[in-house]
This record gives C-alpha cells, structure tokens and sequence, in this order.
C-alpha cells in the first residue's frame, strides 16, 4: 500500500481504538500516524524511508522489504521500547493501533508480509490487490470515511 493509504489507516485505527479508552484522540492520532509509517522504514522510497535514508539502507540491506519490520517480532520489540522510554499511553496505545493498520493492509497486497519473521512464510489475506491499484484508491476511499466517523465520535463533543 502507498503511504497515504498507510497514513489515513493509522489515523482510521487509533481514532477507532480512541473509542475504546479514555486517551485523548488528538494524541493517539498522532501517534497512530507515525505508527504507520514506521515500518516501511525497510524501502528507502517511503515517506519515512526518504525521511531517515540512512537508517531505511542499513534496514533494506539487512532484512530486504517487508520482512523484519512487518512482523510480530518487530512489534513486539517496538511495544517494549515504548514501554521502556514512553510513559504516555496515549502515545503507545496510537502507535500501536497505526502499526497493526498497516500490517492489516500490507497483508491485502498480492506480496503480503511476513509476519512471522525469521520464517519466511508470507502471509496475506485470500483476495489481495496491487500497491497503488484501483482497489487500493476504494480502500482509501472507505478508510477515510471511517476516519471522519471515528473522527466525529471522538471530537463531535468539541463541535
Ligand atoms: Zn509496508
């Protein structure tokens, strides 16, 4: 998936998960934003790739795309680091919910993920489409939609 799809997932995820705690929404967006992004630190064309090249290299060279920073192991590692360094949990819980989004979406392209890293099992939903497709632009579509839904019930009482 593109990064925008990956950008308005994030945002669609952590507002949807905002419902079920009582963390301020503008936070965990923020937080699910970048969470989403995060792990296509693996390709130097990402947004965060081009971001931190140097980092998205050393990463490409030493797992390839897709591998490592889509798996349970990378989001395990990064849920301890948050823990570790972040006491917001506003900020975790986001970052968490943007990182499952984009490996939810990754996993409906044709090349999946693998999300059991070190083993190479690619793991992909039945139906997939093609990165920057036209099923990708309906799945932009539906999740912005979402975005404003989960956005009003999150921010209507400011409104
Ligand atoms: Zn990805």
């Amino acid at each position: 998936m593109t990064g925008k799809t990956h950008i308005v997932g994030g945002i669609a995820a952590s507002l949807a998960y905002a419902q079920f705690t009582n963390h301020d929404p503008i936070i965990m967006l923020g937080a699910g934003v970048i969470g989403a992004l995060l792990p296509d630190i693996c390709h130097g064309g990402s947004k965060i790739g081009r971001k931190l090249p140097l980092l998205s290299k050393l990463m490409n060279m030493l797992f390839g795309h897709r591998t490592f920073t889509h798996s349970l192991l990378f989001l395990v590692l990064i849920a301890a680091l948050l823990n570790a360094f972040i006491p917001n949990e506003a900020v975790r819980a986001g970052f968490m919910a943007g990182m499952v989004s984009h490996y939810i979406l990754d996993m409906a392209t044709k090349n999946g993920i693998k999300l059991l890293f070190p083993l190479n099992m690619t793991v992909r939903f039945p139906m997939t489409t093609r990165t920057g497709g036209a099923v990708e632009n309906v799945v932009f579509s539906i999740l912005s939609l979402l975005s404003f839904y989960f956005g009003y019930e999150a921010f209507g009482f400011y409104l």
